[in-house]
C-alpha cells in the first residue's frame, strides 16, 4: 500500500484563508493592518524569489508589506540602525532579516537586535529560550509549520517515537523541542549519529532536516510512519527532498512530497505569526 501524500500546499492555502479573514477584524479594532519588514542585503538569487514572495503572501492576506533592500556592501552599523529603527517603528509587528547575510556582516548580532516581540522568524535567543521553557514566544516558521501538517495526520501526537534529523538552529532544534511538547519520545541525529538507518526505522515520525538529496532510503522507514521531508536540495533533475521519495512511499503511511510538501508552509507561518503578533501588540484577540 502507498503512503498518504500531504499536500501542504493545500493546508498552506487553507491557513493564508483563515488568516486573511481575521485581518479585516484586526483593521477595524487597531485602526491598521498588521505590518511585516523584510530586510533584504545584497542580491543573492534564492533570497530575493523569497522575499519577493514573501511580500506577495503578506499583501495578499491584507497586511502591510515594508521591505528594505540594501546593497551588498552595507557596514554592519547601518543595518543595526534600521533594526532599531523597525523595533522602534509601531507600524512594524514582525522584522524578518532575510539569511544568509554577507559574510561581513555578523548575521547573530543583528538577530539579536531584533526586539523578540517582533521577532516573528522566531530566531532570536529569547524565543529560543521561550520554546525550550514552555513560555509564549514566536516559534520558526518551518518546524512550526510541520508541526502543524503532524498533528492534521496524527491528531494527538503524545508518546509516539520521533527521529529529527539535523540539529540547525532554524529547522533541527526548534522541530524536537515542538515534539517534546507534544510528548513524542526524541531522538535528534546528526552527522555524527552512529547508525542513522537504526534510528529512523524505530520512528513513528521522521523529519528530515539535512540538505543531503535523498539522504534517508525507503528502506530505513518503519511502515507505517510518517515522513515529513524538509530538504529542498538543487539538483539536476530539478528540486529534490533529503528522502527517497519513491522508496519511503512504498512503506510509510504518510509522507510530505518536495516540492509541494513543507515548502509552502513557511510562508503561511511567517503570516500567522506576524498576525498574532499584531494582535499581542494591539491587544487585540486572535485565533491561533
Ligand atoms: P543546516 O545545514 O544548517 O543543518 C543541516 C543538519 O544536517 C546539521 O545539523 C548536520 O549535522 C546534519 N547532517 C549533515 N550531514 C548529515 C548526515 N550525513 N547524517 C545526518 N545528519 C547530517 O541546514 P538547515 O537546517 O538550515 O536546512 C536543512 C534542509 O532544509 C536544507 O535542505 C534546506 O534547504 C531545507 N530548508 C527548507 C525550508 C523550507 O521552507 N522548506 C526552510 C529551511 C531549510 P551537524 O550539526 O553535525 O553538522
Amino acid at each position: 500500500m502507498s503512503a498518504t501524500i500531504i499536500d501542504g500546499k493545500a493546508y498552506a492555502a487553507g491557513l493564508r484563508a483563515r488568516i486573511a479573514t481575521q485581518v479585516e477584524p484586526f483593521k477595524a479594532a487597531a485602526g491598521r493592518a498588521p505590518g511585516l519588514a523584510v530586510v533584504l542585503v545584497g542580491e543573492d538569487a534564492a533570497s530575493s524569489v523569497y522575499v519577493r514572495s514573501k511580500g506577495r503572501a503578506t499583501r495578499e492576506a491584507g497586511m502591510e508589506s515594508f521591505e528594505h533592500r540594501l546593497s551588498a556592501d552595507i557596514d554592519q552599523a547601518t543595518l543595526m540602525a534600521l533594526v532599531a529603527a523597525l523595533n522602534a517603528d509601531p507600524a512594524v509587528d514582525g522584522i524578518l532579516v532575510q539569511l544568509p547575510l554577507p559574510a561581513h556582516l555578523d548575521a547573530q548580532a543583528v538577530i539579536q537586535a531584533i526586539d523578540p516581540d517582533k521577532d516573528v522568524d522566531g530566531f532570536h535567543p529569547v524565543n529560543a529560550g521561550r520554546l525550550a521553557t514552555g513560555l509564549p514566544g514566536f516559534v520558526p516558521c518551518t518546524p512550526l509549520g510541520c508541526l502543524m501538517l503532524l498533528r492534521d495526520v496524527h491528531g494527538t501526537l503524545a508518546g509516539l517515537d520521533a527521529v529529527v534529523v539535523g540539529r540547525s538552529n532554524i529547522v533541527g532544534k526548534p522541530m524536537a523541542q515542538l515534539l517534546l511538547q507534544e510528548s513524542c519520545t526524541v531522538t535528534i541525529a546528526h552527522s555524527r549519529t552512529r547508525d542513522l538507518p537504526a534510528k529512523v526505522r524505530a520512528a513513528d515520525i521522521v523529519v528530515a532536516a539535512v540538505g543531503i538529496p535523498k539522504l534517508i532510503e525507503g528502506g530505513w522507514i518503519k511502515p507505517g510512519a510518517t515522513v515529513i521531508d524538509v530538504g529542498i536540495n538543487r539538483t539536476e533533475t530539478g528540486l529534490v527532498g533529503d528522502v527517497d521519495f519513491e522508496g519511503a512511499r512504498a512503506v510509510a503511511g504518510a509522507i510530505t512530497p518536495v516540492p509541494g510538501g513543507v515548502g509552502p508552509m513557511t510562508i503561511a507561518v511567517l503570516l500567522r505569526n506576524t498576525l498574532v503578533s499584531a494582535g499581542r501588540r494591539m491587544g487585540v484577540s486572535i485565533d491561533e
